[in-house]
């Protein structure tokens, strides 16, 4: 796969059909407590500007780093959830370049022999699985953060702070064996899935800790045309991911149709134009000077550990899936979407309470899916946040079942119950507990038989269809709180009657 990119200039005009290629490589901040090489916190959102540093992630001179084993762990563990290989032996390398944001003048990355490689994600896209591969996945430290202000004598300036320089990071390279900006989106709400999933990251894109860029070209599927490999960056959402190859496959292949060609380079994003614009021609390797890291020593990975570390690896998205849909008899959409994410799945599962039946666990998905996920974007409630405790949805689900609440009153009910209110407390609140008082009933099916004479002579009449309409127009007298089988018992009875 290796040879897949082309970095030749070809000038072909023609009529040519084309295919992208792409390939991402993600950044993902470790949820560690400590920094990548020093003891510093690594929690950096909420701090004042240059509290938590130290020697070493200040990169002052004679400051030593110091390897995370948290951090590593859990970047095996990421590798592992990707089916890599974890070799025996890595190392770490200096990665140099300069930037106001990285004191010491290079990054601790990886370079020849990272701690993980070979591997494979599995997603859908599209309604079918699509397998890419990873060629590897290392570990290296984030930066700091410049902070761009205008000054009270009106000049730019721009402020350097230092508490995200150090933080464990992680940087996973995809083949370029996706075919589509649809695909390269699917792939990314994927792999955030997985990292979320084992506890590696947050994988929260706003705030930073999951970032992407994008390789891209086209080639012509006569295979006489390679375009050269194109970077995008500065994409921030999987929106943002999306629209920008969509541009830049747009972008490539208008390039060849006219007779041009695309040069390798890299380009950033800007989402408010909805275009990529050329940055700088792509440096090579060999511009950052590569060499191994002389401060820390090289890495043994026992076999034993890594066998622990995949022994002790959590039920995974696509295992949750499948067994959603094996064991509760789910259908594939919703056990995808409940079994995607964490608090999603715990909160699913215990709504189920003691009643794990298939039964119970659709009618359960269906509320989740249906109402609450509604419901909670609605409020603006974080993803581990649902509009009422498991156990209250459990005895919503049972009031239904016993005949205690219509489905219509519940799904009124739902919306109106106050933060922590038992579903019957607030049905009573609002007068929704369902009518099976057989005079209250009788009452409103004479109301019905009044103002529908016609119905009630088409029925008497052979239209027995006829009988659909009072008893919809009966519950509909008791604001849907009566019970749907005694009305149909006592709208026959009253239409037999006579
Ligand atoms: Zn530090
Ligand atoms: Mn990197």
């Amino acid at each position: 796969m290796g040879d897949t990119w082309g970095d030749s200039r070809v000038t072909v005009a023609t009529e040519r059909k084309f295919e992208t290629i792409i390939g991402l490589e993600v950044h993902a901040q470790l949820l560690t407590r400590s920094k990548m090489y020093c003891s510093c916190s690594a929690e950096y959102a909420n701090a004042a500007p240059n509290t938590h540093v130290c020697p070493v992630c200040l990169g002052l001179p004679g400051a030593l780093p110091v390897i995370n084993r948290a951090a590593i762990e859990s970047c095996i563990r990421t590798g592992l959830a990707l089916n890599c290989e974890i070799p025996a032996f890595c190392k770490l390398d200096r990665k140099n370049y300069v930037y106001p944001d990285l004191p010491k003048g290079y990054q601790i990355s990886q370079y020849d022999l990272p701690l993980c490689i070979s591997g494979k994600l599995t997603f859908e896209s599209g309604g079918r699985e699509v397998d890419a591969g990873i060629t590897r996945v290392h570990i290296e430290e984030d930066t700091g953060r410049l902070v761009h202000r205008t000054a009270a004598d009106g000049s730019e300036i721009s402020l350097v702070d230092l508490n995200r320089s150090g933080v464990p990071l992680m940087e996973i390279v995809g083949e370029p064996d996706l075919r589509s900006p649809e695909e390269a989106r699917d792939y990314l709400i994927a792999l955030r899935q997985l990292l979320r999933a084992i506890g590696a990251s947050t994988g929260n894109m706003e705030e930073g800790a999951f970032r992407c860029d994008a390789n891209v070209s086209v080639r012509s599927t006569d295979g006489e045309v390679i375009g050269a490999k194109v970077e995008i960056k500065n994409m921030n959402s999987f929106r943002a991911v999306e629209r920008a190859l969509k541009f830049e496959v747009e972008r490539q292949t208008g390039l060849f149709a006219r007779g041009e060609s695309t040069i390798q380079e890299t380009r950033g994003w800007v989402d408010q134009r909805g275009v990529t614009v050329a940055q700088r021609t792509k440096e090579q390797a060999h511009d950052y000077r590569y060499f191994p890291e002389p401060d820390l020593p090289p890495l043994k990975v026992a076999a034993a550990e890594v066998t622990q570390l995949r022994q002790a690896l959590p039920e995974l998205p696509r295992q949750r899936r499948d067994r959603y849909m094996r064991v509760y008899e789910l259908a594939r959409s919703d056990a995808t979407l409940l079994g995607g994410e964490n608090a999603l799945a715990s909160y699913f599962e215990a709504a189920l309470g003691d009643d794990e039946s298939a039964a119970r666990a659709r009618i359960t998905a269906n509320w989740i899916v249906n109402d609450l996920i509604g419901l909670q974007g609605e409020r603006g409630l974080a993803a581990d946040e649902m509009p009422l405790p498991p156990a209250h949805l459990h005895a919503l689900i049972d009031a239904i079942r016993n005949g205690e609440l219509s489905q219509r009153a519940a799904k009124e009910l739902l919306p109106q119950l106050a933060p922590g209110e038992a579903p019957m407390d607030g049905a009573r609140r609002l007068n929704l507990v369902a009518l099976d008082d057989e005079d209250a009933i009788r009452s409103a099916v004479a109301i019905t038989f009044a103002s529908f004479p016609e119905a009630v002579a088409d029925y008497r009449g052979g239209k027995k269809a006829a009988i659909g309409r009072l008893i919809g127009e009966t519950i509909k007298q008791t604001s849907g709180r009566a019970n749907p089988d005694a009305v149909r018992r006592l709208v026959q009875e009253a239409l037999e009657a006579e």
